[in-house]
């Protein structure tokens, strides 16, 4: 089966709430979604990265460029199916552009399996779970705002792990938020922070031991993504869980982490990593050096979540669940099918493919036209 022809389209979607990170606040998110056709059949991937280029190199636009000017003509005319010779060549063709990349492998992975009427999960070689445990973000910015979301969550029986965004105030100013969190959702959720490199290896000496007295159960990035060193010795020296993210995106980042023991989780992320096979390489280098695998996200829409979803529901251990809530913070969905929380956690789709079909009308309306 020959690629015919490769596409890539940039869509803007708002969100229900404006989400507050250590750098910058999020009103929108803009995804490149990439078709790949051949022979009559369609795979689509999807790309991305929160809050344009503040949180990696790349944005939706340099994703489309890259995808459309140096991808797509080394792949059109070439085997659909032999995805290692894809991989190949784009990493020959072009450097970095991890989320380029990753969207193009998830439509050929899409195409595939939709070719071969299985789910991606099923060419993975097989789901072990159909749910994920899924983490909510408290990010309103309001302390009080968050407790009560944190509560409807609760009582909605959607949610009871929350992951608060710290880094925007002081250190101490979040302290005593986290006081307040811990105090009203304490014995009825998991509290877990995301410092998205906010604080330096002195603070985060002085504040992780705090919040390890408060109950939280996970401290997501506390320095900066370099300073991997200081990622190792807050791991030595505290018991709580402390996990990479900013830190860990290609395979040899993975391999130094975990070679070190410098954290204690890896949040995995397609659009981070470079697709699905580079970050199932990345979960098997945590599984061998005894790393908890975590289900990250790109705050990415249906279709890029439930790609994620075929891949974390393949990995033997993932103790902390998942965040894939893109879906959920978006003001609409641009597929034709929704995803769903039951019980406190995210169904996996039981379709072919990626399991999610685009609503082309929807992807019209967000379109970006330029
Ligand atoms: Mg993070």
């Amino acid at each position: 089966m020959k690629i015919d022809a490769i596409d890539a389209l940039i869509v803007d979607v708002p969100t229900r709430r404006p989400i507050q990170m250590s750098m910058t606040t999020v009103h929108q998110q803009s995804y490149v979604i990439v078709r790949v056709f051949a022979e009559g059949l369609v795979g689509v991937g999807e790309g991305g990265s929160v809050g344009g280029p503040v949180w990696s190199a790349e944005c939706a636009e340099t994703i489309k460029t890259i995808v459309e000017q140096y991808l797509a003509p080394h792949l059109v005319g070439t085997d659909a199916f032999n995805l290692s010779a894809a991989l190949q060549t784009m990493a020959r063709a072009v450097t970095g552009n991890a989320s380029a990349k990753a969207a193009l492998e998830m439509a050929l992975l899409d195409l595939k399996a939709r070719a071969l009427g299985v789910s991606i999960s099923e060419l993975l070689g097989g789901r072990l779970r159909n749910s994920i445990p899924i983490a909510w973000t408290l990010a309103s910015g309001d302390t009080k705002r968050d407790i009560d979301a944190a509560i409807e969550m609760i009582e909605k029986r959607r949610h009871n792990n929350f992951k608060i965004k710290l880094g925007f105030r002081s250190p101490a100013d979040d302290l005593i938020h986290m006081e307040a969190l811990s105090k009203e959702l304490g014995s009825r959720a998991s509290l877990r922070v995301d410092v998205n490199m906010a604080w330096d290896e002195q603070v985060a000496s002085t504040y992780i031991p705090e919040l390890e007295a408060l109950g939280v159960d996970l401290i997501e990035q506390p320095v900066a993504r370099e300073n991997t060193r200081a990622l190792r010795r807050l791991s030595e020296n505290n018991r709580v869980a402390i996990m990479a993210d900013e830190s860990l995106s290609t395979l040899t980042s993975a391999f130094d982490l975990a070679r070190d023991r410098s954290v204690d989780v890896f949040s995995l992320k397609l659009c981070n990593m470079g697709g699905v096979t580079a970050t199932q390489k990345v979960a098997a280098v945590a599984e061998a050096s005894g790393i908890a695998s975590y289900g990250g996200t790109m705050l990415d829409s249906t279709i890029g979540t439930s790609a994620a979803l075929q891949l974390y529901s393949t990995i033997p251990s993932l103790p902390y669940g998942c965040e894939l809530l893109g879906p959920f913070v978006l003001a609409d969905t641009i597929s034709q099918e929704p995803l769903e929380i039951r019980d406190f956690e995210l169904q996996v789709p039981t379709g072919i493919g990626h399991g999610m079909t685009l609503d082309e009308e929807k992807v019209r309306r967000y379109a970006r036209i330029n």
